[in-house]
């Protein structure tokens, strides 16, 4: 009975995934979500409902299309597999409870916008990476209406989105008057009331911190093995992973910063 709920709650996940393919796809370009059904961006051919299972399609056809054999991304089966195992991971440490589903959303919604900036900044058709302003209202409304069921008061979303708004708009409204230029992105600034509107006030502190650094540590690595200078990474998935491992572990983070 135990394996059966991981199993649902992993194909949940994958389903999820796919959906967010979707979702990452045609947001930043202004298509619909819904219609029309998805088909091969090469010959247009229609996607059958048994080629698009989550995961196992993909390997079933090799990646590739069924007609014009043009390579499917593995992204694609990998995003889903993502999804499936951190909705998993939430299960096996939540249980079957509204604790678990919130860390479902927090999940789906940073996969999200972290996926959708890093495919537009990789996208020449694209001036940089693009979390989808859609994406961080259903998000914000999404996680706010489960942290006020999950805490009892409307205070802990609404203090912490606005703490994580605030927490990234001052930086960069200060560094855009002192170095007159864009520093961050408004889709990062939104995604942080979303962070704080799922995870409250306390996460704040840790989620901007462990992104920043991340975002260090990652951007000298491609700098030095890239021997690029001035490579503008897309800041979103750093915010992304650094608000699931909170999730994960907010009473350890909590204890180590605020506790004395
Ligand atoms: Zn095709």
């Amino acid at each position: 009975m135990e394996s059966l709920k991981a199993f649902y709650i992993f194909f949940i996940g994958a389903c999820l995934g796919s959906f967010m393919n979707v979702l990452t796809y045609r947001l930043p370009r202004g298509l619909n979500i819904a219609l029309p059904s998805s088909s091969c961006t090469k010959c247009g051919q229609k996607i059958k409902i048994y080629d698009n299972i989550p995961i196992i399609s993909w390997f079933i056809l090799g990646g590739k299309c069924r007609n014009c054999k043009t390579p499917i991304s593995l992204m694609y089966p990998l995003t889903e597999l993502a999804t499936a195992l951190l909705f998993l991971a939430c299960y096996l440490k939540f249980g079957l409870t509204l604790e678990m589903w919130h860390a479902c959303a927090v999940v789906f919604f940073m996969l999200a916008a972290a996926f959708a900036d890093v495919f537009t900044a990789v996208d020449e058709n694209f001036d940089c990476g693009i979390i989808p302003d859609s994406l961080n209202m259903v998000g914000f409304i999404t996680g706010f209406g489960l942290s006020w069921a999950l805490y009892g008061t409307y205070t802990f979303p609404l203090y912490g989105a606005l703490t994580g708004f605030l927490g990234l708009f001052i930086p960069s409204w200060l560094f855009k008057i002192i170095r007159k230029k864009e520093g961050m992105g408004g889709g990062d600034i939104k995604l942080m009331a979303v962070v704080g509107a799922m995870l409250g006030v306390k996460s704040i502190f840790f989620v901007i911190f462990a992104s920043a650094f991340l975002g260090a540590v990652f951007g000298i690595t491609l700098q030095l093995v890239s021997k690029q200078k001035n490579i503008m990474l897309p800041f979103g998935p750093f915010i992304a992973v650094a608000s699931v491992i909170y999730m994960f572990y907010a009473p350890v983070f909590d204890a180590l910063l605020y506790s004395r």
